[in-house]
C-alpha cells in the first residue's frame, strides 16, 4: 500500500507508541492496511470523542501559534 498508511507504518514499527496511537486513530476513522479513508487526518484532528483515552495523544492536532494562527496538520 502506501508508506503514508498509519496502520502499515505501525506494522513495520511494532515497538513505536506514536505509530501505535496513529494507527489506532486511523483505524477508528475507517482506515485499514489496504484502505485510507478520505480526509482521515482532518477527522482525527477534529475528533470530538473527548472521553477516548487517546484523545489528548491523537496525531494531526492543530496548534495555535503565538499570533493565534493555526499551523498545518502535523506530520509525525
Ligand atoms: S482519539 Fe478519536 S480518532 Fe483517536 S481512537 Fe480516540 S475516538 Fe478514535
Amino acid at each position: 500500500m502506501s508508506k503514508f498508511n498509519p496502520i502499515e507504518q505501525f506494522q513495520n514499527n511494532l515497538s513505536s507508541r506514536a505509530f501505535a496511537i496513529k494507527a489506532k486513530c486511523a483505524e477508528c476513522m475507517g482506515c485499514s492496511p489496504n484502505h485510507l479513508e478520505k480526509g482521515f487526518k482532518e477527522s482525527i484532528s477534529s475528533c470530538s470523542s473527548y472521553s477516548c483515552p487517546l484523545h489528548g495523544l491523537r496525531p494531526y492536532q492543530r496548534e495555535k501559534s503565538l499570533e493565534g494562527q493555526k499551523t498545518p496538520v502535523q506530520n509525525y
